[in-house]
């Protein structure tokens, strides 16, 4: 692997802090005063550099906007109340984005650049992690080919980023799903458990019509029969069944293995619950609320952590829950959170000092 050099760094005159209140902010709408960059040229990446955040100047053939060799990652990092920022598991970020990048053909991102990149960047732009509660900085690293030229293969030349966005708290309201039976987003040999670009734009219209018949999401379901549930638009998905957490397992490689999916499993261990982790049926999921048993679903992802879901429709089936007395779910919740803002010691080595 490529040793890296010293980064270069070259820092804004005058911050754009001065401008923006921190405060109640949306998702992924303003980023901090620098960005990392860095090119990947001859089977080697250049020396990573720090600078302000600007526009990139792209050929109009660049490779990735034709034939989709783009990734990306979601992280978050938080301030403590005595305002110490730390990452959320950013090594569980880093091995998933090379898996991805292997999955597109595209080069491996060292720890050098990844982590520590992101640690640097970071560390410049502290001054942007609210300090509040609810409150996060958005790390966002991606990849993209980067070859001027057009033809159907993997390129020579790549870029790898990291850009930063303050965010404020993300009310996830309870959610009603749709379960989704016309289109799917994953196939067994296909990508879905890559955090590649092509597989949000090809989501698009399914959430839009679910949407349209007044549900918030969709359940995503198997590509073969329709049967087994796999996820919630993009976030992973639980369903308590008795003192049992099901979640949809990894094996057949059409979810994505969430961080916070990860996270989820360890905290409903703790709070007694058995997990499974196998695959999930409709129909058991019917029985289940037939019976009584069913007692909570939520999705889990970096952006809302956990998210409620107080309806799932399927066919003409409508399953309803009271989320007001939920224990299990919100429980995980508060349990993270106290984790990510250092309210409650690190039992698990998820945060990663900066
Ligand atoms: C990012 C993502 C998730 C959640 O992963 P986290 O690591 O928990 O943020 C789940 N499903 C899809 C499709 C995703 O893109």
């Amino acid at each position: 692997m490529t040793v890296v050099a010293d980064f270069k760094i070259n820092r804004v005159q005058r911050s754009k802090l001065e401008d923006i209140s921190l405060e109640n902010i949306p998702f992924g709408k303003y980023f901090t005063d620098h960005m990392l960059e860095v090119d990947y040229e001859n089977g080697e990446w250049k020396t990573p550099e720090i600078k302000p955040y600007q526009p990139l100047q792209l050929d109009p053939s660049l490779a990735a906007l034709h034939y989709g060799q783009a990734i990306f990652e979601g992280v978050k990092a938080y301030k403590d109340e005595d305002g110490n920022p730390s990452i959320f598991r950013p090594l569980d970020n880093m091995r998933r984005f090379n898996l991805s990048a292997e999955r597109m053909q595209m080069p491996v991102v060292p720890e050098e650049i990844f982590l520590e990149g992101m640690r640097q960047l970071i560390d410049i732009d502290r001054d942007w992690i609210p300090a509040k509660e609810n409150h996060s900085l958005y790390i966002r690293p991606f990849m993209f080919s980067s070859d001027e030229a057009i033809g159907v293969r993997p390129s020579d030349k790549y870029k790898f980023l990291i850009i930063l966005s303050p965010t404020g708290p993300y009310y996830a309201n309870p959610m009603r799903i749709y379960v989704e039976e016309k289109y799917v987003r994953a196939v067994e040999g296909g990508y879905g458990f890559a955090k590649a670009a092509g597989n949000y734009g090809g989501a698009l219209l399914a959430s839009a019509e679910a949407q349209k018949k007044g549900y918030d999401q969709v359940l995503w379901m198997d590509a073969f029969e329709h049967k087994y549930v796999q996820e919630c638009g993009t976030m992973n998905v639980f369903f308590v069944i008795g003192n049992t957490a099901v979640t949809p397992g990894l094996d057949s490689g059409t979810i994505l293995a969430g961080v916070t999916r990860d996270s989820a499993i360890t905290l409903l261990k703790e709070q007694g619950l058995k997990v499974e982790e196998r695959q999930l049926s409709i129909d058991e999921i019917i029985s289940a609320y037939e019976a009584g048993t069913l007692k909570e679903i939520f999705g889990t992802g970096t952006a809302a952590t956990i998210s409620l879901i107080r309806e799932l429709r399927y066919k003409d089936y409508t399953m309803k829950f009271d989320v007001e007395n939920w224990t299990i779910a919100t429980g995980v919740k508060r349990r993270m959170d106290a984790i990510k803002y250092g309210k409650e010691t690190d039992d698990f080595g998820w945060l990663y000092k900066i």
